[in-house]
């Protein structure tokens, strides 16, 4: 088979700022030694995030110049709603400012106080919504998910075992809706199968408890399903993203995932009198129901990239991309969450740095190295985005997993940036010996990764 290339051409270019390793180490003390607390024009490659960070298209930019940004019904909205209510068959199609605003909008609606909300695994945003309203995020990943190492077609699955018996133990009434994310952002990126979906499926009718789509990366999912799952291989990728859709009552969207845009989201439901609702709500906190917090301009892109981002070449060079950086990583002997994710390539960080205990947070000391070797800003994901302190021995709690994120954006770098990647990540390897460990200096009570402080420890 022939090299699979970018599917455009470069018509618009930002240039990259160039810094010596001298100049990123103060940069790196200055921010606390917190990537998130770094100017983007110090970050050569930056994949902190895939989301928001897309290269929009032509088409979209177009779309902008189009967008009708009348306060009510506008023109814009009215594209976007035919577009996502024809893929997705929710009835009702309610755009937001972003993916966590659909969430906060949905657990106000169905959280608080005694519920508990099941996901394969919940976002970081998701968790927080869900902790926010007073409910409790139960995570239920597969049990083929909990070895890094394993190679698996659908390591994002629920365990729908675990489900039932959640279900049985907590008592149906307490649990308002179960959630299945795709592909599994905080398990790896990695894809959950059609039939899992079907299996949630039942078990949500079996019990009357409604199932919700957190929907980011539905592209990438049912491209996942079109490559591994039997049965899939003949079918467009379009259609297969419909069957995926036609088994929930409703989802969350962040279109600065799969939508390819920098700013959007949307929530849906089949339920009118849940739909009714969340617009009281969004009028309150995002904006008119025809806007819910985006310009037009942003519904324009958001309807183009809807579709757009189901063309197959795209799909075929923006999974191949991530799986040549992870193949390349992995015959280096890097220790990754394997397979490669969809969007992103996770370092097995507890593997990568074997000398460092949980508690001195060892993805967030290749977090560092890979900014001051390479310029290339990452994510811990791990005991700085998930750990916990017990109240009773003020013991830490670690995750079961510390993994480093190296997040692609969409249309955004070329092979040879990848490749550039993949070098400086093989230096940070034959290092690992000399990394330090971490230890927080300031931390917020939410969220605390996006502005906790570090100090290196014995450094
Ligand atoms: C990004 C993301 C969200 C939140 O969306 P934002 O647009 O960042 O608010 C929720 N769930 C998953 C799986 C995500 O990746």
């Amino acid at each position: 088979m022939k090299t699979i290339i970018e599917p455009f051409k470069i018509k618009s270019v930002e240039p990259i700022q160039f810094t010596t390793v001298e100049q990123r180490e103060r940069i790196l003390s200055e921010a606390g030694y917190n990537p998130f607390l770094i100017r983007a024009a110090d970050v050569l490659i930056d994949l902190l995030t895939d989301s928001g960070t897309s290269a929009m298209s032509a088409r979209q930019w177009a779309g902008m110049m189009d967008g009708d940004e009348s306060y009510a019904g506008a023109r814009s909205f009215y594209r976007f709603e035919s577009t996502a209510r024809e893929l997705t068959g929710f009835t009702h199609i309610i755009p937001t400012h972003q993916g966590r605003a659909a969430e906060k909008i949905l657990f106000t609606l169905t959280g608080g106080a005694g519920k508990i909300i099941p996901n394969n695994t919940h976002f970081d945003t998701t968790r927080a919504n869900v902790e926010y309203s007073g409910a409790t995020a139960v995570d239920l990943p597969c049990k083929e998910s909990r070895d890094p190492a394993a190679v698996s077609d659908f390591k994002g699955n629920m365990d729908l075992e675990a489900l039932e018996t959640l279900i049985m133990d907590k008592g149906k009434g307490n649990i308002p809706l179960i959630m299945l994310t795709v592909t599994n952002n905080a398990g790896g990126g990695q894809p959950v199968s059609m039939s899992n979906i079907i299996g949630a499926r039942k078990i949500s009718k079996k019990y009357g408890i409604p199932l919700f789509l957190d929907a980011c990366r539905f592209a990438e999912n049912a491209w996942f399903i079109k490559l591994r799952e039997k049965g899939y291989a003949e079918k467009s990728v379009k259609s297969i993203a419909m069957e995926m859709f036609s088994h929930f009552d409703g989802c969350t969207m962040s279109g600065k995932k799969d939508a390819l845009v920098n700013m959007g989201g949307f929530i849906a439901f089949n339920d009118g009198q849940l739909a009714q609702n969340a617009r009281n709500i969004l009028i309150v906190t995002e904006g008119f129901p025809t806007y819910g917090g985006l310009s037009g301009r942003d519904l324009e892109a958001m309807a183009q990239g809807l579709e757009e981002v189901l063309d197959e070449h795209y799909l075929t060079y923006r999974i191949r991309s991530v799986g040549y950086l992870g193949e390349k990583l992995t015959a280096a002997g890097i220790p990754l969450l394997q397979p490669p994710g969809g969007h992103a390539v996770y370092i097995d960080a507890r593997s990568f740095a074997g000398h460092l205990t949980p508690d001195a947070f060892p993805g967030q000391s290749i977090v560092c190295e890979l900014y001051r070797l390479g310029g290339i800003r990452t994510v811990e994901i791990g005991g700085v985005m998930f750990g916990r302190t017990d109240p009773g021995t003020g013991k830490f709690i670690p995750p079961p997993m510390d993994l480093v994120r190296l997040a692609i954006p969409r249309r955004v770098y070329t092979q040879s940036h990848i490749d550039y990647v993949i070098e400086v990540v093989v230096e940070a390897w034959e290092g690992r010996k000399d990394l330090p460990g971490y230890e927080i200096t300031y931390e917020a009570p939410m969220l605390r990764h996006f502005t906790a402080r570090f100090r290196p420890l014995n450094g």
